[in-house]
């Protein structure tokens, strides 16, 4: 499997200004303290995450992710919210992808909404969509 080994090493489609502000701000977090997959998840051998990520506003950002992780890879899957003005926002996948280790789920779906707040605008001003596989030692 092509494997890159972090959650911010990732391919992406649409870049722009926005984009790169976020994946700096990825990079300043703390993966440490997140520990590796291998630790924390020892049954994994592999995982692909998807990502979507749309805002509900005017000039909605539309960004594909697909990431691809190994034993080795920091067990770290917080996503910054690429909206401006947003505090306290983001896209946490740990608990979905605990869950499904924890009942050997091959792969999942879901959408998660931002919680942070902008201000003036409604909660929900993004939104994520991911795709999950994860495959399992025996
Ligand atoms: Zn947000």
């Amino acid at each position: 499997m092509f494997c890159k080994g972090a959650f911010y090493l990732l391919k992406e489609k649409t870049v722009n200004r926005q984009d790169y502000a976020a994946k700096r701000e990825l990079k300043k977090q703390n993966r440490l303290d997140a520990g590796l997959i291998s630790g924390r998840f020892p049954e994994v051998s592999g995982m692909v995450i998807h990502m979507t990520y749309s805002q509900k506003v005017l000039n909605p950002i539309l960004m594909e992710r697909t990431i691809n992780i190994c034993p080795d890879s920091y067990a770290y899957f917080n996503m910054e919210c690429m909206t401006k003005s947003c505090s306290n926002g983001g896209f946490d996948l740990t608990s979905i992808i605990a869950d499904m280790v924890k009942k050997h789920t091959k792969s999942a779906k879901g959408e998660i909404n931002c919680k942070g707040e902008v201000g003036v605008a409604a909660s929900g001003h993004a939104f994520v969509l991911y795709e999950i596989s994860i495959q399992y030692k025996k």
